[in-house]
Formats: C-alpha cells, structure tokens, sequence
C-alpha cells in the first residue's frame, strides 16, 4: 500500500508532467483522469486494509479471550489439530444452519474467527516450543 507521501508524490508526477508539456484542454482532461486514478486506487487500498485490521482485531481479542479462559496452551500437534478440526466442525455446522435460518450467519462469522484464533494459537506454540 503507498504511504500518503508517495500518493502525493504520484500527483506531483502527473501535475509535473502536464505543466512541462504544452497545455491543451485535453490533456488537462487526462491529467484529471490519471489523478483521480490514483486517488481511487488509493482509497481502495485504504479501505480493504481497514477492513482486515478490523477481523485482525477480531482475531486478537478471540485470542486474548482463549487466553483468558484456558490460560498458555502448550499441546502436541495431534491435539492442536483436533482442536481446529473441531472448530472448523462448528464453522460447517452453522454454514448449514444458516441456509435455513440467516441469524446463523452471524455464528458463522464468529465460528470463523474461532478458527482463526485457533490457528494462531497453534503458530504461538510452534514457536514457542521449537
Ligand atoms: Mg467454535
């Protein structure tokens, strides 16, 4: 993702480039294109990042929550991996739920984020036990 300087930088380019040529309507036009490209782009950029920092935060408090009820986890990799599987048991579980009765969804949302808690769990004990 590029930081707001380099944005800025990139608009500077274009108003550069079409200060240093002959100005015609036109071009003045496509300038106003490229810019608005580029900031189009970018507000995308920012956008889908907001949108993962706000399911990381997710995943973190679910961790911090795992922590909190069950304190370090320090399994072997046939359990973490039961574990998981029984997590991603409950994400199907409400998956069919759900075709049925849409408030499952919301279970569904949450049954991911279990099993992406999970999994950091698991990486957390890797690490911590290699
Ligand atoms: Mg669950």
């Amino acid at each position: 993702m590029k930081t707001p300087n380099e944005v800025q930088a990139d608009i500077w380019d274009v108003i550069a480039e079409y200060l240093i040529e002959d100005i015609d309507p036109i071009d003045v036009r496509d300038a106003d294109e490229e810019m608005q490209d580029i900031l189009e782009d970018w507000r995308d950029e920012i956008a889908s990042s907001d949108t993962i920092d706000k399911i990381l935060n997710e995943i973190r408090n679910e961790r911090t929550a795992q922590d909190k009820k069950w304190g370090e986890q320090n399994h072997d990799r046939y359990k973490w991996v039961a574990i998981l599987t029984e997590e991603t048991g409950e994400v199907s579980e409400a998956a069919l739920e759900a075709e049925h009765d849409p408030e499952w969804i919301s279970n569904y949302r949450d049954e991911l984020i279990q099993v992406a808690a999970v999994a950091v769990a698991m990486i957390e004990c890797l690490d911590r036990n290699q």
